[in-house]
């Protein structure tokens, strides 16, 4: 089962910066979270680094968002404090 980002930020939790995606052709999606929420989280990893897209579900047209890229060690931390109100 994917996981569900909760509904809250914990207090303190540190906000992630969001970009327009770029035109990377060789994404590999590595974990994602539930899509029965408008907003689906996905950790990604193109040319040896990771980083987090965010998809808000629109009827028309996807809005997709971007972090910078880290390397995948720390890709993964931000995915892992996401997925508990850490970091948003
Ligand atoms: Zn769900």
């Amino acid at each position: 089962m994917s996981p569900h980002i909760p509904d809250r930020r914990q207090p303190g939790a540190k906000k992630l910066d969001w970009f327009e995606p770029s035109d990377e052709a060789r994404v590999r999606v590595l974990a994602w979270t539930c899509d029965c929420l408008a907003m689906v989280y996905e950790l990604c990893q193109a040319g040896g680094q990771g980083f987090i897209r965010c998809t808000l579900q629109n009827e028309d047209a996807p809005e997709i968002r971007e972090t910078h890229r880290w390397s995948l060690a720390q890709a993964r931390e931000v995915w892992a404090a996401l997925l508990t109100g850490m970091v948003r």
